[in-house]
């Protein structure tokens, strides 16, 4: 789940929750891995489940039952009055679309996202499926969203900075043709989901926070087809691209350490 673009300063927000970036200690790493392997335990089930004819309601029984399977809790259940375990996004939705009554149809694609509370702390992540066979257009779409993320996790390396992050996952998309989604960004997470610092998917090279040992950000790139601007739909939560064109998202929760990224959300 997206943290809202916010152009306040750790310093002077009133949502900053915990005063600024958190370092995890090797425990606290320790719950955080445990966090974002049931995540990516729910992801690698819900990837395999999409077929044509369920609806998102289905992904989202799905995901509760295995997320609680594990012993943790679903983060997002409840989060500022969200009502589901995931979010379901669904073509030109880019995030937080809230699960229910749809069928998924042939050619869709469907973004999922997940998150797991265990033990005090959160993992994050999400992926974007095509239902059944999809357009080439929709297949290459969700191909560069994925390699944006992997460009994005390329470049959280100790020592660099947020803006190099950014730089990445821009340069990717944009020598492809795509929209970077600005109003919604990546973000800091352990006890909190949206912890300092954000982490935009766009912006300068050298600029911005330090990224040290113990950190843990999730990065995540929404991509469109076509403009970057975005709309809310009446129920308050889903995001929508403004021009109608289809968007992906992908997401990890990852750690800084001694070797480099270290993502905590694998799926298969
Ligand atoms: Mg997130």
């Amino acid at each position: 789940m997206n943290r809202t673009r916010s152009t306040k300063t750790a310093s002077n927000s009133p949502s900053t929750y915990n005063g600024g970036v958190t370092i995890k200690s090797p425990q606290e790493l320790e719950a955080m891995a445990k966090a974002g392997a049931i995540v990516g335990s729910a992801l690698t089930l819900l990837k395999c489940s999409v077929e044509p004819g369920m609806t998102t309601r289905d992904l989202d029984n799905i995901a509760y039952k295995e997320i609680t399977r594990c012993g943790a809790k679903p983060t997002f259940k409840g989060y500022r009055g969200f009502p589901a375990s995931i979010c379901a996004s669904v073509n030109e939705e880019i995030v937080h679309g809230i699960p229910g009554k749809r069928i998924l149809r042939e050619g869709d694609i469907i973004k999922m996202d997940v998150g797991a509370t265990i033990d005090g702390f959160i993992g994050d992540a999400a992926v974007s499926v095509g239902v059944g066979e999809v357009t080439q257009a929709a297949t290459d779409l969700m191909d560069a969203t994925r390699i944006s993320l992997e460009e994005g996790i390329k470049a959280a390396q100790p020592g660099n900075r947020i803006g190099d992050i950014g730089a990445a996952v821009q340069t990717y998309a944009e020598a492809h043709g795509y929209g970077v989604v600005r109003e919604f960004v990546g973000h800091g997470v352990g006890r909190f989901l949206h912890e300092d610092p954000q982490v935009p998917n766009y912006g300068q090279a050298g600029k911005g926070q330090l990224l040290r040992l113990g950190m843990c950000i999730a990065i995540e790139p929404m991509l469109n087809i076509g403009d970057w601007h975005t709309r809310i739909l009446d129920d308050h939560w889903t995001v929508v691209t403004e021009d109608g064109s289809l968007s992906a998202h992908f997401e990890h929760t990852i750690a800084i350490t001694e070797d480099g990224p270290k993502i905590l959300t694998v799926h298969s």
